[in-house]
């Protein structure tokens, strides 16, 4: 597995030291708004594990899995695999990603919690690739870990094929690695 790494982008201590910084910022945030913290699913489990254990305030934990389905005319379009079981409406809501890439997949979360009418709704995503962002998206991430460049990267949640995930950092894959 680890052979397949080119490079690592980034190391286990240093998504450590970041989680904690945004875990004071989410915490002081989220005092006395009991939020429900809804995970995409499956890309942000390792993230949102460590993530959840860093805001120190009573919250509530939901997650949606979605599956995107790149068109011909790569418009891509995402479905809905299972939705929030809690009800949001009224409720403060955070959305935790893994990564923010072209921005269809959030944009389409973001519409789909936005109508279920909650109190608020933010987003706080582990990685952003601002470089990728498909024309038209406007939408911005409220809360950031790191911003990284224009690479496909695995680990730390994220997959090439369903692999990976389970690498303990972020890693940019070797290109021989996806023939
Ligand atoms: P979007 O393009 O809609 O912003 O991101 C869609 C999904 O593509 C992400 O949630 C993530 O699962 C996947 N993705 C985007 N960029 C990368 C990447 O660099 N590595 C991996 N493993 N997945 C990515
Ligand atoms: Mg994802």
């Amino acid at each position: 597995m680890e052979r397949n790494i080119q490079e690592v982008l980034l190391t286990e201590a240093q998504i450590k030291d970041r989680i904690a910084e945004l875990g004071e910022i989410l915490s002081a945030e989220y005092r006395d708004k009991n939020p429900i913290i809804i995970g995409v699913m499956k890309g942000v489990v390792v993230f949102y594990a460590d993530m959840i254990r860093k805001i120190a305030v009573p919250c509530e934990m939901d997650f949606m899995w979605i599956s995107s389905y790149e068109g011909t005319d790569s418009t891509g379009s995402v479905i809905v695999k299972r939705d929030v079981s809690a009800e949001i409406k009224g409720r403060h809501v955070l959305i935790l990603e893994d990564i923010f890439d072209t921005g269809n997949s959030l944009s389409f979360v973001y519409d789909h919690l936005m109508a279920k009418e909650p109190a608020s709704l933010k987003i706080c995503t582990l990685l952003d690739k601002p470089s990728r962002r498909k024309p038209g998206v406007t939408l911005k991430a409220d809360y950031v870990g790191f911003t990284i460049p224009n690479a496909f990267v695995v680990g730390y949640g994220l997959d090439y094929n369903e692999y990976y995930r389970n690498l303990p950092y972020v890693g940019i894959l070797k290109p021989e690695a996806y023939t």
